[in-house]
């Protein structure tokens, strides 16, 4: 310690990960290398980006790269990147706080079922970064200089709870990290945690898990050669110790390598270094495209949605863009639209400048025409993984569905390819169905494609609506996600059959049906008119339907209105939504409608003629998942008809 040294504690999580680390006796623990090398490597890639505007950053001629060293007397391994280094106020919020996404789901997957201490496999699945070095290590230093700057840090931590910073002179540009490894615990095989010391080990963890690096993992190894004599002879019994710095990995970017070259391992890891993600990717495609522009691509798509999905802050795509082996922008927003903000991967291009900015990408054509590409392999690749694992591919887009629907709505889907590979529910059964398998079933003489919006599954099946159209033996798609309304006002027809909305007036009548309605209101003119008069604020019209069976009467909206549900969610996300007046359509062949009919014929003026249209108006609310728009006044004409009824 010196008069400079400041001691701080670690944010309350970072002290969390830090036990679950220490505290885990866990087999799978060489993935802090694949860790810090993954570190090391990112802070390269920024430190060549900010090269490009700024050459002094680097010396010509220089190397960047990883450096593994291993002091075996003091039992320390250090892992040394000259990449971009970082200044005090990066060193204390980027390692005294937890940074890293993947983290941060590590903590809330331990937590949720309060056995994270019992858990440690997770560790190995998630990677919890930088702190991954305390698995190994009893004492951690990290000594950094930012590249432009000429002030040198050092961090140090037990994983006790605090870390201190002090300056230093004279160190290299970016960091080391020093890991004191300690000695095998009780029960441990063999070396422990110093097992990290021998050549052989660190070999195989860096093939294993950095093959694909793109910047050389070296490492000095020692080697007894025979001794030469002066002939170049080798000397019976004599040896002599040869230090050789050796390249451990092969450096090739995966993409570069031919696809069927790949392993699923392989793609994994890749995975995982890209992504910071634990799980393996559920798919990818990997391709190049060669002619007038060319460019390789390898993309992922992940088995699992990020907490932060619905972000609205985080909406946009999310792939890294290379000019030439350069890192140029790692969330390139022009290569993918929004709705594939899950998608993750590189694109490599050898045809754009080194020198291009965010600003003079987002006006690039180029861009433009490889995102074109980009959008219909994705949907190719959808489309083929629904095709051949039909169960994996539900549960893919149980994640990411809704994401992709969002395609539909913002116009990208003109050709009805998104449309295709949507999974709906629908009242063909538990499980979801294609539209294209909804219309290979559709009956006989059903033209159109009927789907009804709600907010659960529960709440659809109860809609009056389906009675009919049920009865008739046709099927109906039941849109149950938020973004199903949105999507419905582009999704109006799949394969030359329009998709209409059940909830809508006169969805489902024909000509003749009207017909015969009109004349039937026309009978029963004064009926209707008292139904409304009481319901005037809320109602533009009580007329008669043909598509109820079981129940007296339904809500549905009017010419040009938007749906019960869509008034619904949008006062709940707080939007201004004007007064709707929706179409209360009763069933004319039901007995209380008929009922009414009579009553009607012999008092006009009855009081129960006003409170039947109440109570229908606030039944109707609550079978499309509404409420009674005054529920007490509801409550008490529930009662008092009850009473009646029951005084017989
Ligand atoms: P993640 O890599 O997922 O962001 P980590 O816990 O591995 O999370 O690292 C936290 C942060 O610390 C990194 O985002 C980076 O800013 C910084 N960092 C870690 N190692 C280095 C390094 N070798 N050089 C520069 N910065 C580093
Ligand atoms: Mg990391």
């Amino acid at each position: 310690m010196t008069a400079q040294t400041e001691k701080h504690s670690f944010e309350a999580e970072v002290q969390q990960v830090l036990s679950l680390v220490i505290h885990s006796l866990y087999t799978n623990r060489e993935i802090f290398l694949r860790e810090l090398i993954s570190n090391a490597s990112d802070a390269l890639d920024k430190l060549r980006f900010e090269s490009l505007t700024d050459a002094s950053l680097v010396e010509e001629g220089e190397t960047l790269g990883v450096a593994l060293e291993v002091d075996a007397t003091t039992h320390v391994l250090r892992v040394a990147d000259n990449g971009i280094g970082m200044d005090r106020e990066e060193l204390t919020k980027n390692l005294g706080t937890i940074a890293s996404s993947g983290t941060r789901r590590f903590l809330e997957a331990s937590a949720d079922d309060g056995k994270g201490d019992e858990r440690p496999d997770l560790i190995g699945q998630f990677g919890v970064g930088f702190y991954s070095a305390f698995m190994v290590a009893e004492e951690v230093v990290v000594e950094t200089r930012r590249a432009g700057s000429d002030e040198g840090w050092r961090w140090s931590s037990k994983g006790d709870g605090s870390y201190e910073i002090e300056p230093v002179e004279g160190l290299a540009r970016g960091t080391v990290v020093s890991l004191h490894l300690r000695e095998a615990s009780e029960g441990e095989d063999g070396d422990g945690p110093r097992k990290f010391l021998e050549e052989f080990t660190l070999r195989e963890v860096v093939r294993k898990y950095s093959d694909f690096v793109e910047y050389p993992i070296q490492m000095e190894i020692e080697r007894n050669e025979p001794k030469l004599d002066d002939e170049g002879k080798p000397v019976e019994g004599e040896t002599v110790t040869e230090t050789k710095l050796e390249t451990l990995n092969s450096q090739k970017p995966l993409w570069s390598r031919p696809k069927s070259e790949i392993t699923d391992e392989e793609h994994a890891e890749f995975y995982r270094h890209l992504t910071h993600d634990w799980n393996e990717p559920f798919g990818n495609l990997h391709f190049s495209a060669e002619g007038s522009l060319e460019y390789t691509a390898l993309l992922y798509l992940p088995k699992q949605p990020p907490f932060d999905q619905f972000d609205p802050s985080n909406r946009e795509s999310n792939v890294s863009l290379y000019v030439r082996r350069v890192l140029i922008q790692r969330e390139c927003t022009e290569l993918l639209p929004s709705w594939l903000r899950f998608v993750r991967g590189v694109v490599e291009c050898s045809d754009l400048p080194l020198n291009v900015s965010r600003e003079t990408l987002q006006d690039d054509p180029r861009l433009g025409q490889i995102r074109k590409r980009l959008v219909k392999k994705v949907i190719d690749e959808l489309g083929s993984l629904l095709g051949k694992d039909r169960e994996a591919y539900s549960g893919f887009w149980e994640g990411f569905g809704q994401v992709i629907k969002e395609g539909i709505w913002s116009g990208d889907d003109s050709d009805g390819r998104i449309a295709g590979v949507c999974l709906f529910a629908s009242s063909n059964g538990e499980a979801p169905t294609t539209l294209e398998e909804y219309v290979g079933r559709m009956a006989e003489g059903q033209e159109t494609i009927h789907v009804l919006t709600g907010a659960d599954r529960i709440t659809v099946e109860a809609s009056p609506l389906l009675d009919a159209v049920l009865a008739r033996g046709e099927e109906v798609i039941y849109l149950i996600d938020p973004v199903d309304e949105w999507m419905l006002q582009r999704l109006t027809e799949f394969d030359g059959k329009k998709i209409i909305p059940l909830d809508r007036a006169d969805s489902t009548e024909d000509d003749d049906a009207r017909e015969k309605r009109e004349e039937l209101q026309k009978e029963h003119e004064g009926l209707l008119g008292a139904l409304k008069d009481p319901l005037e604020e809320d109602i533009e019209e009580v007329r008669f339907t043909s598509r109820l069976k079981d129940s007296p009467a339904v809500l549905v909206a009017a010419e040009g209105g938007i749906s019960g549900h869509m008034e619904r969610m949008l006062k709940r996300s707080g939007q201004e939504v004007p007064p709707q007046k929706r179409v209360l359509e009763l069933n004319p062949d039901h007995d209380l409608v008929k009922s009414l009919t009579k009553l009607y014929g012999v008092d006009q003026k009855s009081p129960r003629i006003a409170e039947a249209a109440e109570v229908l108006h606030g039944q109707a609310l609550l079978a499309e998942g509404g409420s009674p728009k005054d529920p007490k006044r509801f409550g008490q004409l529930v009662t008092d008809l009850l009473l009646n009824s029951v005084k017989g």
